[in-house]
C-alpha cells in the first residue's frame, strides 16, 4: 500500500479535543487505503512553557539538559495520540527519536540528522500498527537525546519520509497551505497551490515559518514530494516539489498513469503558462542591526570588519554602508544578523577597536526584514524599482538592501514591518479578493 508521512504541528494537537480529531483523520487516511506513519509536535505551547521552565531555575540552561528538557513536550503528545487511535479501534505505537532512528550529531538545541534507520517503525508499519513518532529530537553518538532546532518537527517528518520511501509527506497544520504571506499578516494573502524547492528554500528562510528549512532542503535532496495543508479540513493545500509526475503521482498515489493524472490535477493546471514575477512576500523580526560608526574610510577597512565579524558568528545576510559624512573620512557598516549572533559579533569587534579604528558600535532590534522572492525575479531587473516605489510612497524606511537570484529582502524599522509586508503584497499584484483561512489562536 502506498505510504503517507503525516507531521501535525502543535496547534492541531494543542488539547484532547484536537488529539481526538487528529486521531479521526489519521484512521479516515488509514481506512481510505494508505499506510501511514505519523509525526507529532509537542502540544501547543508546551515547548514554550518547558523553556521557561528552565529560565526559572537558569539564566543560561545547559545545553544538554535543555534537550533532555524540550523532549519531553513530544513524548506527551506521541503516547497520548497513539491511546487516540487505540480508542478508534486502530493500533498505535509511540516512538521517540531514538526509537525511530533518527541518529544526529553533537549539536544540542541545533543538532543535524545524520542518518535515519527506521527499522522500528517500518516494522510497526508492516504489522499493521500505526507508528507515531516524536518530532523535533533525535539522539547521538553518546546516547544523549539532542533536537533539531525550534519548528523542527517538519525535518523529522521528510527525514522519515525519504528513509521509508513515502510517496508524500504531508505537513498538517493551521492554516490550509503555503500563502503568498503570513495569513495572519496579510489578511488577502492566497494560498499557492504549487512551489519549486528553490523558491520554498527561500520562502522558508525569510519567514515563511509554516515549514522548517531544512524540511525542504531534505525535500529536495531526497526527491520527497511535500504536501503543506490543513489539519481541519480536506483542502487541498501546496505541493512542493521539482518534479510536477511525482507530484500528480503523490496526490493520486492509486493511479496506474501519473502522466495523465498530471492532466487532472486540478492545482497544476491551474498554474499559469508564466509564472507570476513574485510568488510570495516573507517577513520576519528575528533580526537585529549592528552598526560600526565612523570607520576610517581607507581600503581594507571593510574586509577587516568583515573577517572579525564572520569569524564570530556562521551567516552574515546582510550588509550596508553609509559615509557619515562626505567630508569626514569617515565610514559606517551596519549588518543585519540574529540578536545573539549580533551580540557575539558586537564582543568581538570590541576587542578589536583600536586596530580596527572605529569610533563606537550600535545595536538594535527594533527592525525587521521583509522579502519578495519568486523565480520569475531572474528575468525581471525592476523588481527592486517597484519595491523600492512601492515602500518610499508609504514613507517606509529601508535601513538595508540584499539580493539573490530569486529574492530582495530589506530591512525596516519593527514598528513598519507588517505595514511593509501588506504593501508589497499589495504593490506586486498579491492581494486575493478573498479571506484567508486561519484556523486555531495565533501561534506563539
Ligand atoms: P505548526 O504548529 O503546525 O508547526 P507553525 O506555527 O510552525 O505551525 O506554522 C504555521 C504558521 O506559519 C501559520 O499559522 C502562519 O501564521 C505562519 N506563516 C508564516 N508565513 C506563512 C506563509 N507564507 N504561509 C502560511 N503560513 C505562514
Ligand atoms: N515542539 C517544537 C517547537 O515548538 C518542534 C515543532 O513544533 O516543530 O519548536
Ligand atoms: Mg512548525
Amino acid at each position: 500500500m502506498p505510504l503517507i508521512v503525516q507531521k501535525y504541528g502543535g496547534s492541531s494537537v494543542a488539547d484532547s479535543d484536537r488529539l481526538r480529531m487528529v486521531a479521526r483523520r489519521i484512521a479516515a487516511t488509514r481506512e481510505a487505503g494508505h499506510d501511514v506513519a505519523i509525526v507529532v509536535s509537542a502540544m501547543g505551547d508546551t515547548t514554550d512553557e518547558l523553556l521557561q521552565l528552565a529560565r526559572g531555575v537558569s539564566s543560561e540552561p545547559v545545553a544538554r539538559e535543555l534537550d533532555m528538557l524540550l523532549t519531553a513536550g513530544e513524548r506527551i503528545s506521541t503516547s497520548l495520540l497513539a491511546m487516540a487511535l487505540h480508542e478508534l479501534g486502530h493500533e498505535a505505537a509511540s516512538f521517540t527519536g531514538v526509537q525511530a532512528g533518527l541518529r544526529t550529531d553533537q549539536a544540542f538545541g541545533d543538532a543535524r540528522i545524520l542518518d535515519v534507520q527506521p527499522a522500528r517503525i517500518a516494522d510497526a508499519i508492516a504489522a499493521g500498527v500505526i507508528p507515531i513518532v516524536a518530532g523535533f529530537q533525535g539522539g547521538n553518538d553518546d546516547e544523549d537525546v539532542t533536537t533539531l532546532g525550534r519548528g523542527g518537527s517538519d525535518t523529522t517528518a521528510v527525514a522519515l519520509a525519504a528513509a521509508l520511501g513515502a510517496e508524500v509527506c504531508e505537513i498538517c497544520t493551521d492554516v490550509d497551505g503555503l500563502y503568498t504571506a503570513d495569513p495572519r499578516v496579510v489578511p488577502h494573502a492566497q494560498r499557492l497551490p504549487y512551489l519549486s524547492t528553490e523558491e520554498a528554500l527561500e520562502l522558508t528562510a525569510h519567514g515563511a515559518k509554516v515549514l522548517h528549512r531544512r524540511s525542504v532542503e531534505i525535500a529536495r535532496r531526497h526527491g520527497v514530494s511535500l504536501h503543506v495543508r490543513s489539519s481541519f479540513g480536506e483542502t487541498e493545500g501546496t505541493w512542493i516539489s521539482d518534479d510536477p509526475v511525482a507530484t500528480a503521482l503523490a496526490a493520486d498515489p492509486l493511479s496506474s498513469d501519473p502522466h495523465a493524472s498530471v492532466h487532472q490535477h486540478a492545482d497544476l493546471e491551474e498554474s499559469p503558462v508564466e509564472q507570476p514575477i513574485i510568488s510570495g512576500v516573507t517577513h520576519t523580526d528575528d533580526q537585529s542591526m549592528l552598526t560600526v560608526v565612523g570607520a576610517p574610510d581607507v581600503p581594507g577597512t571593510a574586509a577587516a570588519i568583515f573577517a572579525v565579524i564572520t569569524g564570530a558568528v556562521a551567516t552574515v545576510d546582510m550588509v550596508g554602508q553609509t559615509h557619515t559624512a562626505a567630508d569626514t573620512g569617515l565610514i559606517d557598516f551596519s549588518f543585519a544578523l540574529p540578536m545573539e549572533d549580533a551580540t557575539r559579533a558586537a564582543k568581538a569587534l570590541q576587542r578589536e577597536q583600536d586596530r580596527l579604528g572605529f569610533a563606537t558600535l550600535t545595536l538594535t532590534d527594533d527592525v525587521g526584514k521583509v522579502s519578495v522572492v519568486g523565480d520569475g525575479m531572474r528575468s525581471t531587473p525592476q523588481v527592486s524599482a517597484q519595491l523600492f516605489e512601492a515602500l518610499s510612497a508609504e514613507g517606509i524606511t529601508v535601513h538595508l538592501i540584499a539580493q539573490s537570484e530569486i529574492r530582495l529582502s530589506v530591512v525596516v524599522p519593527l514598528e513598519q514591518l507588517e505595514h511593509a509586508t501588506r504593501v508589497l503584497h499589495g504593490a506586486f499584484g498579491l492581494d486575493a479578493v478573498e479571506l484567508a483561512v486561519v484556523h486555531g489562536e495565533a501561534a506563539a
